[in-house]
């Protein structure tokens, strides 16, 4: 049986990991600290299937947090690797756990290090870095765009204060998104211009997400050669924290159709939410793909599907296929593990989809269920 056929059998909705496709990306990064010597970590808020992280803790250095909870859960879960954590701002009540279980400390601006940096316990080991903003950055969307004017995210030049670095080991920056070495390139360009003065006195430089390194036409090549150029210019330790890179097409969604019904076209009506199951798809947006489906009107029989929430716009996209749909049939949405299962809500009452895991030799394991107590306990 192929990954679809096999997937199909498990009831709806449920998200699939690919343990298989995980490992194929893990290979990828791993080959790219191994020829370096940089640190690779996963982005939790992407992915944070932590049933996976004895696993990718064979390939990475560790994990990134975004604030105390994805910190705790990479300590917990996978403890003997470096956790790094960035958050906007931190509030005092984590700071002291998170120098307990940190490795990496970022901080968001220098009102932020001057606050906490008075309360570094005696013989800390965490190393601190400031999130530097250099105004560069080839993201159209604002929403994704942490440069765009008046961003929160990250210290300008015009703020940055060289009088207050003592205690500070390294810079970090996150600008880029799905983005190719090229783009790294031209960032760094402008981290240099603006920041490359600091950089001689640092110990590291964090080049945050978005590098789409597994994807098949991504220039590892170059991608090696700007982190070697980086290292022999400043004596710097390069850290990357891709999330969606780690788990890109690792996962499914498998729903069930509901109900076919009709209003100037076919509509379909199945067990899942755009709203609900994989947000992005009406936040990003973006149209994900489903196993033997094509665009509209390419094969015989188009559908708009729909989830099964009151919200109106809570349309999947239209999607044909070479049969028409039936009441029960599954259909396999790829590319489900990241920025999906970490981002799924109840809205409407709706059911949580099941996890599951696709292990590598084609057999399948429930992670976990979810029921109606999941719901009533958010409330
Ligand atoms: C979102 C984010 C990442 C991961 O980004 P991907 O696009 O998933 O690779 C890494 N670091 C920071 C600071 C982020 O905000």
């Amino acid at each position: 049986m192929n990954k679809s056929e096999i997937v199909k059998e498990l009831p709806t909705p449920c998200y699939v990991i690919d343990e298989d496709a995980l490992k194929r990306n893990l290979t990828i990064l791993h080959s790219v600290e191994e020829q370096t010597g940089c640190h690779i970590l996963l982005a939790q808020k992407a992915f944070s299937s932590y049933c996976t992280y004895p696993l990718i803790a064979q390939y990475l250095s560790g994990t990134t947090a975004s604030g105390l909870f994805e910190a705790r859960l990479a300590h917990e879960e996978m403890g003997n690797r470096q956790v790094h954590v960035f958050s906007p701002a931190y509030k005092d009540d984590e700071f002291d756990e998170l120098v307990q279980i940190c490795d990496h400390m970022v901080f968001n601006s220098f009102s932020q290090w001057e606050h906490f940096r008075k309360r570094i316990p005696h013989g800390c080991k965490t190393e601190f870095g400031l999130r530097i903003n250099p105004e560069y950055s080839e993201i159209e969307t604002d929403i994704y765009n942490p440069c765009f004017a008046n961003s929160r995210l990250g210290i300008t030049l015009a703020q940055f204060k060289e009088a207050e670095l003592d205690g500070i080991s390294g810079l970090h920056f996150h600008t880029m998104c799905e983005q190719g070495a090229e783009t790294l390139e031209r960032t760094l360009r402008a981290v240099e211009e603006k920041f490359g003065k600091y950089l001689y006195r640092m110990k590291w430089l964090n080049f945050g997400g978005g590098h789409h390194i597994t994807r098949p036409d991504y220039n590892i090549p170059k991608l090696i050669e700007l982190i070697h150029y980086m290292q022999e210019k400043y004596h710097l330790t390069i850290y990357l924290e891709p999330g969606e890179a780690v788990a890109i097409d690792a996962g499914f969604l498998v729903c069930s159709v509901l109900d076919i019904t009709k209003n100037g076209m076919n509509l379909a009506i199945v067990d899942t939410s755009a709203a609900c199951h994989m947000p992005d798809v009406l936040e990003m947006p973006y149209r994900p793909f489903i196993i033997g489906s094509r665009e509209a009107g390419k094969l015989p029989y188009t559908y708009r599907l729909g989830g099964s929430t009151c919200l109106a716009g809570d349309v999947i996209g239209d999607y044909s296929f070479e049969q028409p749909l039936h009441i029960g049939d599954k259909l396999v949405f790829t590319d489900m593990a990241m920025y999906s299962i970490v981002k799924n809500n109840t809205f409407n009452g709706m059911p949580l989809p099941s996890i599951y895991l696709l292990c590598a030799d084609g057999s399948t394991r429930l992670i976990r269920q979810f029921g109606y107590e999941d719901f009533k306990s958010r409330l």
